[in-house]
């Protein structure tokens, strides 16, 4: 088949590595790219590792570029027409769990950098066994490292399954962050027929609603929507008729692009709320990043355009990804990856085609990535 990108591929679909395990898979990768330095840090049953090769040799190396990304998958449920671990092909689609979240990805660039011979910096590549869990031990723990030894790459592309329709439409040049927020309003409880003795928190928040709810915390800018204020739950009352509640509760989440923060968000909600007694609390699980290195954009679309003849848009919707560690440490990411319309579901699939594509197209981007730097 294939120069092996699909065989090795198919090898690593076979192990079970659902979020921590890693089932052996770093020793896989470790056996293709046999000439690359190897760092391991492990944490709390996350296994984490980073292979690099200087091909400057003893030159100083022009940049360090990194291919970043994820082993462990998702649990496979139940309900598949294919063995969700089988690594089975059917007319020229592969089967199984994590084929496009991330292993197919993972194997791209995996032969893609097999295929560099001559380079004038450092090519890497960091892979965790925990993105689909909570990323606390993950590439967080190993950038931690790579800082500590001065050896952070400077851009990254995280291969992520970003293309919409067709391999290559879409890759993500940020992330919006994500505050998750939860109100309390006090009302006093009380008989239903004595209302003026009681103070019914939703008669206090039922004005409120509509500069809650769904609204707009800025307008968004040329990179970004605007940040909207999602509501998840309102609870009140204790499922009576006769009783007003003593308070109410309302939790939501706002995915926040860099124009809306913590501070602008409890502003807002001090504004519209006045002297209500209410209570607020705010969490920021992630903060939105935007990558500012046209270089490394522009070589990827470059690269896409010149394999897949797709001309790509920049976008940065969707959820949070480990892309926002690589820009916590001041590292310029992209991601860019296969069709996402299959992952985490049942029948998780990719076809042959495209993997071999992306493969190709991370061929190029390394190799334009270079020309443009110099
Ligand atoms: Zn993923």
């Amino acid at each position: 088949m294939q120069n092996g990108v699909i065989e090795f591929l198919l090898e690593m679909l076979k192990r079970q590595s659902v979020t921590p395990n890693e089932c052996g898979i770093f020793d896989l990768i470790r056996q293709e790219l046999s000439d690359f330095q190897c760092i391991n840090v492990d944490s709390n049953g996350v296994k984490n590792i980073f292979l690099y090769k200087d091909f400057s040799k003893d030159k100083n190396p022009k940049f360090h570029l990194c291919f970043g990304g994820h082993i462990d998958v998702v649990p496979s449920g139940d309900g598949w027409d294919y063995p969700p671990f089988g690594g089975v092909i059917d007319n020229g689609v592969i089967y199984s769990r994590g084929v496009a979240d991330m292993k197919g990805g993972v194997a791209s660039f995996v032969y893609a950098i097999k295929k560099i011979k001559e380079f004038s910096g450092i090519l890497s590549i960091l892979l965790t066994s925990d993105e689909e869990g909570d990323g606390i031990y993950g590439t967080k723990i190993m950038l931690e490292h790579l800082n500590n030894i001065n050896l952070l790459p400077d851009f990254v592309l995280v291969a992520e399954p970003t293309s919409n329709e067709v391999l290559g439409d879409v890759i993500k040049i940020g992330r919006r962050g994500s505050i998750n927020g939860r109100i309390v309003i006090q009302g006093k409880q009380g008989h239903v027929a004595y209302p003026n003795k009681c103070i019914n928190p939703i008669d206090l928040i039922v004005p409120i609603l509509p500069k809650l709810s769904n609204v707009e915390l800025d307008s968004g800018d040329n990179d970004f929507l605007a940040s909207r204020l999602i509501i998840t739950n309102i609870a009140a009352g204790m499922g009576v008729v006769n009783v007003t509640p003593n308070d109410l509760e309302i939790m939501f989440n706002v995915r926040n692009n860099p124009l809306t923060t913590q501070d602008t968000l409890k502003k807002y909600l001090d504004s519209i709320f006045g002297d209500l007694p209410y209570h607020l609390e705010l969490k920021q699980s992630s903060y939105p990043f935007i990558t500012h290195s046209r270089v490394l954009v522009e070589s990827l679309r470059y690269a896409i355009k010149d394999i897949a003849k797709v001309d790509c848009s920049l976008d940065t919707g969707g959820g949070t990804s480990d892309a926002r560690y690589f820009s916590a440490f001041g590292v310029d990411v992209v991601e860019f990856g296969l069709l996402n319309s299959s992952i985490h579901a049942i029948n998780e699939n990719a076809k042959v085609d495209e993997i071999l594509q992306l493969m190709d197209i991370f061929e190029v981007f390394i190799k334009q990535l270079e020309s443009n730097i110099e």
